[in-house]
């Protein structure tokens, strides 16, 4: 019997027991419009069953690659399974950059973006923000283009892979920039809530770590844009101290694949994720969840989260704070307002962690908390579709491309049903 196909943590085992892997659009045109029921998996990163299907299950990444910078554009158009790892080297030697990345650059583009994948900075829209244009076969096997000018874009982007396979993306480009990475050990709880928002504005990119056992301390990461040669800004310490060398998110873990840090300077595609692009992680013993309040609510929201860290602390590997900018995304989480995002790593024991993430869930529900489309939570369709003032529009644009629902899948249909 063959090997089942798992998603990239191994929590998940995909019902469908083949993997298509067409090598050209027109086979992938012609695997979609014969099939019944099909989803698309990009490099499975994700962790609960939003990729899965009975179906046929289908992979864009052996179409040819494509890599076509357009410098009078400043765009770049991309094959739909490439890595972020690989986007970036590309525009990167040709003296570009993206405007922001998440924690690691393994990650299939067109994955990230169909859930609303971000990184950090309070001017740093997710990274779905970028797309110009999409290019997509529709569950009818038809090829179709949504551009800039097309206002199905904003629906298009985050689409969860209900409206058809994405085959190639067309993302925004900035002259390249360098930035310097800077750790903060031993930062007080106290000292790091007193003006969060402003903490997470304090540099280009901030996260915030803690594992919530006691003593409750913080490491802030400040990943600074800098222009090349020029000086670092110096670090608000909050009550902390510069890390003495290079630190890794989850304490005791030997920092080797994360990306430099102390201050020095190099381009943004070598310091934005955590990790470095030569190390591939090829499974992870891990489960991750993650929720986005409006930053105005960054403090209370903190606060409300720390009233569970008896139940949170035993199970997690590590908790990440991250700022997000507005967007106008019909389903990104960012969706209308500037967020942050309070994100947990837990141990790969889903019935221990199910009942903790409820309970999260329950304290962040009077802060609107909308949960990561590709992570572990446990809030239904009546909840959700309160928290998206676009939902109506999303359910429309589905009727409109996929009206037998054959693309959307048991877990998006949950939430838009047909
Ligand atoms: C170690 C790790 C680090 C992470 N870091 C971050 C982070 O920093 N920030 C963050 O926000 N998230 C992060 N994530 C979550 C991750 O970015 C999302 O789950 C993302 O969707 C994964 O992309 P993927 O290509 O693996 O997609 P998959 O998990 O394979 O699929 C996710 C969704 O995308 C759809 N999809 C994939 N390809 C296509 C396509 N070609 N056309 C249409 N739909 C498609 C699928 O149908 C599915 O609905 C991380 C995950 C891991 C495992």
């Amino acid at each position: 019997m063959p090997a089942r196909i798992t998603n990239w943590a191994g929590n998940i085992v995909f019902a469908a027991e083949q993997l298509h892997r067409p090598d050209s659009v027109e086979a992938l045109q012609a695997v979609v419009a014969g099939s019944e029921r099909l989803r698309v998996l990009g490099t499975g990163h994700s962790f609960n069953r939003i990729a899965d299907t009975p179906g046929d299950l289908v992979s864009v990444a052996d179409l040819p690659i494509r890599l076509e910078l357009d410098d009078a554009a400043r765009t770049v158009t991309v094959s739909a399974g490439t890595r972020y790892a690989e986007v970036t080297a590309f525009v990167q030697d040709a003296g570009f950059a993206l405007h922001n990345l998440g924690s690691l650059p393994h990650i299939s583009v067109a994955g990230a973006c169909a859930t609303g994948t971000h990184g950090s900075g309070t001017g740093n829209g997710v990274l779905g923000t970028a797309v110009r244009a999409l290019e997509l076969v529709r569950p009818d096997g038809e090829l179709m283009t949504i551009g800039a000018d097309d206002p199905r874009l904003a629906g298009a982007v985050v689409s969860l892979g209900a409206l058809g396979v994405v085959t190639a993306l067309t993302l925004a480009l900035e002259p390249s920039f360098d930035v310097a990475q800077v750790v903060v050990d031993d930062v007080l709880h106290q000292a790091l809530l007193a003006d969060l928002p402003e903490v997470m504005g304090s540099a280009y990119s901030v996260s915030a770590f803690t594992d919530w056992a006691d003593p409750l301390r913080w490491q802030v990461w400040r990943k600074h844009r800098i222009k090349k040669g020029g000086p670092v800004p110096a670090s608000d310490l909050l009550g902390g101290r510069l890390a003495d060398g290079a630190r890794h998110p989850v304490p005791g873990v030997d920092p080797v694949h994360c990306t430099q840090q102390l201050g020095v300077a190099g381009p943004w595609n070598e310091r934005l994720p955590h990790f470095r692009r030569e190390f591939t992680p090829s499974s992870g013993e891990e489960l991750q969840s993650e929720f986005m309040v409006p930053l105005l609510h960054a403090r209370a929201a903190v606060e409300a989260v720390a009233e569970v860290r008896e139940l949170i602390a035993p199970l997690l590997m590590i908790c990440e704070l991250r700022a997000i900018a507005a967007d106008d995304l019909w389903l990104s989480m960012a969706q209308g307002r500037e967020s942050l995002a309070l994100h947990f790593t837990w141990v790969r024991d889903e019935a221990a962690v199910a009942p903790v993430v409820a309970a999260i869930e329950a304290r962040l529900a009077p802060f609107a908390a909308r949960p990561h489309w590709g992570k572990v939570f446990t809030a239904e369709r009546d909840a959700l579709r309160l928290l998206y003032p676009h939902w109506d529009d999303f359910v429309a644009l589905l009727a409109d491309t996929d009206p037998t629902g054959k693309v959307r899948g048991d877990f998006v249909g949950a939430f838009f049903p047909h």
